[in-house]
């Protein structure tokens, strides 16, 4: 059965479904596929990037669903090799064609470029602008640490939105999530069941194998994905989990109907390593991770 799905409600308004899809890593050719997947099951909101090569796919999907284009949540990021202001005006009409759409619900910046800090700027300025111009129903940032964000609000004319970053049980940023709950910023969570941590060397290779989750899953009759996002939902953060899988989309759609204790919340808060498990904002750079986007 479809559930409603709870919204998040933005700082200007706008309310975003608190779980959606992620398309990080779905090949183009498989995209289209799991969006169907996703939006047959319930879903109302796909994260995608420019960088990810498949919000082509993305829109093709969201077209020719049941409920169309207006049924959605669609949510882009702007790539570094693409920041600047004009530059990232014009990235907006790279994304927007891809995607098929007049305007794009939640448009944010893929990472900051602290060696280039004024591109950062300029490019944040951009999405203002969209924002005003009704391209965009809101603007963010992800992978903003409270440094990037602290120089971001020191000259930004509008609070972002969302900030989208690394966050599951072993990498939680509790400084960051805090400054960004402090702003009025919604914390968005990447990897949110862990998946980058699971090629990672080391003791806890993966989350969905934690003792710890493990066992709260099992008192639930739940699988150790769905109580991650389960937890994610409960302490107000908005869920992306990545699947190409039918079955693994219904299963992390599936987590309206049951509620973690304080205690199991407290215990799943007590996992966090303080260890990323991706690349670490302040090393990003054009030359290391630049790259260009084509045109729509
Ligand atoms: P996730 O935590 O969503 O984990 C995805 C991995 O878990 C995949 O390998 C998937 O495999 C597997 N999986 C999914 N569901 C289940 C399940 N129920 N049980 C077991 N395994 C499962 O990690 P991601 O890194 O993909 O992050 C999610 C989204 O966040 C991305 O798709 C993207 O939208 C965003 N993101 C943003 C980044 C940024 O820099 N802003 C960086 C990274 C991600 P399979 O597909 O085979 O099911």
């Amino acid at each position: 059965m479809a559930h409603e799905v709870p919204d998040i409600a933005l700082n200007n308004g706008a309310k975003m479904p608190s779980i959606g899809l992620g398309v990080f890593q779905t090949p183009p050719n498989e995209t289209r596929s799991a969006v169907a997947a996703a939006l047959d099951v319930g879903y109302r909101h796909i994260d995608t990037a420019a960088a990810y090569g498949n919000e082509r796919e993305v829109g093709e999907a969201v077209h020719a669903s049941k409920g169309g284009r207006a049924a959605v949540f669609l949510e882009t990021k702007i790539w570094i090799s693409d920041y600047g202001y004009d530059e990232t005006l014009h990235a907006y009409d790279k994304s927007a064609g891809k995607l098929g759409v007049d305007q794009i619900d939640l448009l944010i910046l893929h990472q900051a470029l602290p060696s280039d800090f004024g591109r950062t700027l300029a490019a944040y300025r951009a999405l203002e602008t969209l924002l005003k111009n009704g391209k965009v129903r809101a603007i963010g940032v992800s992978n903003f640490m409270v440094e990037h964000l602290t120089n971001l609000l020191a000259k930004a004319e509008i609070v972002p939105a969302v900030n989208q970053i690394e966050l599951h049980p072993y990498f939680q940023q509790p400084e960051v999530q805090a400054f960004n709950a402090e702003h009025g910023i919604v914390t968005q969570a990447w990897s949110p069941i862990g998946g980058i941590t699971f090629y990672r060397e080391g003791e806890h290779t993966s989350t969905l194998e934690d003792p710890t989750i493990v066992k709260i899953a099992e008192s639930h009759s739940k699988s150790p994905a769905q109580v991650m996002l389960r937890w994610h939902l409960q302490e107000g953060r908005s869920v992306i989990p990545k699947s190409t899988k039918p079955r693994r989309i219904a299963e992390n759609f599936d987590v309206f109907d049951f509620e973690l204790t304080t205690h199991e919340v407290a215990a799943i808060d007590g996992l966090d390593t303080g260890k990323r498990g991706g690349p670490e904002p302040d090393a990003i750079t054009l030359e290391s991770f630049g790259r260009e986007i084509p045109e729509a």
